[in-house]
């Protein structure tokens, strides 16, 4: 098995800001595995709030020896492996993860939901992502998205109520919306939530700082609108001890090593009597597609990462109004555009 890699600057249609920051261009790493003359693709999105950036993706891909396996099928094995070669790492472990799956659906020459046994056909609509921003860009996001009949609203700046009343001014779409651990205080949480409850909201996301879990358990006795844990939940681990203050968990492969493990999570929430929202960075369509195949197994699904880009080098997974859909061609189904 050969392993290679190179860095791509993603560039945003707009500047992205959500409570940590903004930002207009992302860095990727966009992986290969090789064997059998078959080419398997694979993406790491580092995110700054798990300790990652392109530079470490590349520092932890190069002590990666795959040449030490036999094959890709061997994802168990190569998954400890990567575990047992350093902590954290989760995009760069995802990465390989997604190009073993790639290689291994086109080696069996069957795409991967198939490989999994899964229905194309109950693929979900994801939402549409709107970062926080002054009114006339709202707007303007907003009639963009026009063809996406669920938005996902970023609140927990110091504007949310502006961006509330634009948002609702122009449609009565559904909106899920996602604090990114911006309301410091239960107290403030429980208000904005309650606030909420009156406009039309499917779900929270991860309304307070992760490091307070006490503080969402207090404010998830005292809403309707169920609660969701994203920074909160990273791997498998993870997921029994969210029971008591979360309704559901969003999974992302740049956060949980892959789709192996993705898997594992969604059964695990499951038995936890746990929703299954599966989210993104902003991404190319590797990584989208990846976890788009994900998607007859989920409730809520957040996979807009490529559609917010204007340069994205390979074609895979499509929307229709919002609905995810799925391609025949093996593995991923991903081919880098000419
Ligand atoms: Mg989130």
């Amino acid at each position: 098995m050969k392993l290679s890699f190179y860095r791509y600057d993603l560039k945003l249609k707009h500047p992205f800001t959500i409570a940590r920051g903004s930002r207009t261009l992302e860095h990727v790493v966009i992986v290969q595995v090789e064997q059998d003359n078959i080419v398997g693709y694979g993406e790491a999105a580092p995110s700054g709030r798990y300790g990652e950036t392109e530079k470490s993706v590349q520092a932890f891909l190069s002590t990666v020896d795959l040449a030490r396996f036999e094959s890709p099928f061997e994802l168990e094995t190569i998954s400890e492996y990567m575990d047992g070669l350093a902590e954290g790492n989760y995009s760069a472990k995802a990465a390989i993860d997604i190009a073993l799956h790639d290689w291994i659906g086109k080696k069996l020459d069957i795409p991967l939901y198939r490989l999994w046994g899964l229905d194309k056909s109950k693929t979900l609509i994801t939402s549409f992502t709107i970062g926080i921003d002054k009114p006339e860009v709202i707007e303007k996001k907003v009639e963009e998205a026009q063809e996406f009949p669920i938005l996902k609203i970023k609140l927990g700046g110091d504007n949310d109520e502006e961006i509330m009343r634009t948002i609702r001014k122009a449609t009565r779409k559904t909106l899920r919306v996602d604090a990114n651990e911006g309301w410091k205080t239960k107290e403030v949480a429980l208000e904005k939530i309650k606030w909420l409850e009156q406009e039309g909201v499917e779900f929270v996301e991860q309304p307070m700082p992760a490091s307070d879990l006490a503080g969402v358990a207090w404010v998830r006795e005292r809403v309707n609108l169920p609660l969701v844990a994203d920074e909160n939940c990273i791997r498998l681990r993870d997921i029994p001890g969210l029971m008591q203050a979360y309704d559901g968990i969003n999974i992302k492969l740049m956060k949980c090593t892959g789709l192996r493990e993705a898997i594992k999570m969604i059964h695990s929430a499951r038995s936890c009597g746990m929703k299954v929202m599966v989210g993104c960075m902003v991404e190319t369509s590797v990584a989208i597609t990846a976890a788009a195949h994900l998607s007859p197994l989920i409730d809520y699904a957040d996979l807009d990462g490529s559609v917010l880009t204007t340069n994205d080098p390979f074609e895979g997974v499509r929307f229709d109004r919002g609905k995810i859909v799925l391609s025949d061609l093996p593995g991923l189904g991903v081919k880098a555009k000419d």
